[in-house]
């Protein structure tokens, strides 16, 4: 069997990121990336937090291929035939070293795995690897095709399917109740159309997220980031929301219908449609973390269940990049001591733990079940509309005062027992 002292299964952000790790510190690394090339599958909304991670490769961030930084941030809540945007917009956003940036991954990755080979590393795309080899219940290798390689540890990172490290024991099967899909279309639109659509500054960008309506009251949102010359547009929706639906919609169409409505229409006309994309992502939060580190494998990314929508931010990205890296590190203290046993690769989680990965996932751990609460998407979206719209109405009649017009709706809307309940489960998130 040919061998090799690392694999890393999975050529997206967090395979790249531990192999450019390793490779640095001269550790035989091998990448098998089932895809054409790194970024061909994989899929984001699309805006990375650069600002967790500008410390780990600082070397790279200048010169990689981002997008537009995000100077604008925008949070629509979508009610049937009105909807409610709240735009923040801060120099803090921007000002020095940005904080995050919008991404299109077929650029990000594939340049990443570049600066991975300069280092040193193979990365091999269209291999796809159909089986972690095991001796004794330790991971010892992969078998891709006829082809077996042996290595002293696997980098698992095949993202959020999970096909492998289910299938090998490692982690249990995924769930659809923890689990949101995703369609996305990449729109191309010229510059300058981008900046007057979003008020941007030339360079600049805008993230923009939709709440209620769009998924026809289930679980998720809709998703706008502009990027250079283009935008990305997707939608998102519970697995499990979708699943029990029985009115025939299917979740493809939602994307399509979203597209259609006449608060989006003029933001994507005369775009031309130049990607189209669809993926799972990881949204059971810190209770569907696997175990991370075993005799002769870590696994890192979405296979590690390392994803976070937290309502208004959306991370994965970040904190593939991060546990890339402490993937490595752990390797690299795992071969000084000849020690790719589970206890070798420990410092691992002990790592995570320690970093903003595991615990940023921590703190959040309630909101995946307080997301599953429907009353988000549908009754305050539309409860936001009706306290905003009455306000704003002027009609034949004599006028209550502004106080007494605001107070009607919120008695309505806000004041009952489903309202405190809400309340009192949101006290954690
Ligand atoms: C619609 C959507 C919107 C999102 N929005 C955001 C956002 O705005 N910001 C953010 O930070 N995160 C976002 N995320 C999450 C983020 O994209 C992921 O967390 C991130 O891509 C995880 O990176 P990864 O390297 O772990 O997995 P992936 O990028 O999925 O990489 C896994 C790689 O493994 C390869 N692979 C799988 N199986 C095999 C095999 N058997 N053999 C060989 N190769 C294999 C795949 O081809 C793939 O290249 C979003 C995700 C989706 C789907």
């Amino acid at each position: 069997m040919e061998r090799v002292e690392c694999i890393v299964v999975g050529g997206g952000l967090a395979g790249l990121s531990a192999a450019y790790g390793l490779a640095e510190a001269g550790v035989e690394v091998m990448v098998l990336e089932r895809g054409d090339y790194s970024g061909a599958k994989n899929v984001t909304g699309g805006r990375l937090y650069l600002k967790p991670i500008r410390d780990i490769y600082p070397e790279l961030w200048d010169e990689a291929p981002f997008e537009r930084p995000v100077a604008r941030e925008l949070v629509t809540m979508m009610a049937e035939g009105a909807h409610t945007t709240v735009e923040i917009a801060s120099d803090r956003f921007t000002a020095g070293a940005p904080q995050s940036y919008t991404v299109l991954r077929a650029r990000l990755d594939q340049w990443l795995a570049e600066k991975v080979m300069e280092k040193g590393a193979m990365v091999v795309p269209n291999m796809k690897v159909d089986e972690l080899l095991r001796e004794d219940g330790r991971v010892i290798g992969i078998r891709a095709g006829e082809d077996e390689i042996g290595a002293d540890v696997v980098v698992v990172a095949e993202g959020v399917l999970r096909l492998l490290s289910s299938a090998a024991g490692l982690a249990t099967q995924p769930k659809a109740r923890h689990h949101a899909l995703g369609y996305k279309e990449v729109i191309e639109l010229p510059p300058g159309v981008i900046e007057d659509r979003w008020h941007l500054n030339p360079g600049e960008g805008a993230a923009q997220l939709f709440m209620g309506e769009c998924t026809k009251g289930m679980m998720g949102g809709a998703f706008l980031y502009t990027n250079r010359e283009s935008i990305s547009l997707g939608i998102v929706v519970g697995m499990e929301d979708m699943r029990r639906r029985r009115d025939g919609t299917e979740s493809w169409q939602l994307l399509d219908e979203f597209k259609e409505l006449p608060q989006i229409r003029p933001l994507v006309a005369g775009g031309t449609v130049a990607e189209y994309s669809a993926h799972a992502i990881p949204e059971g939060g810190i209770s569907q973390v696997p175990r991370l580190a075993g005799d002769g494998y870590l696994v890192a990314g979405d296979a590690a269940g390392f994803c976070l929508n937290a309502l208004v931010t959306v991370r994965g990205m970040d904190f593939a990049v991060a546990a890339g890296h402490l993937a490595a590190e752990a390797i690299k203290r795992a071969k000084a001591a000849g020690d790719f046993s589970a206890a070798g690769l420990a410092s691992y989680e002990g790592s995570l733990r320690s970093s903003f990965v595991l615990r940023d996932l921590e703190t959040a751990r309630t909101i995946p079940s307080f997301m599953e609460n429907p009353r988000l998407f549908t009754h305050y979206p539309r409860a936001v509309a009706r306290l905003l719209e009455s306000v704003y109405t002027v009609d034949e009649r004599p006028q209550d005062g502004l106080v007494k017009k605001a107070w009607k709706s919120v008695r309505r809307d806000f004041l009952n027992v489903a309202t405190v309940k809400d309340a009192w489960s949101a006290r954690r998130i």
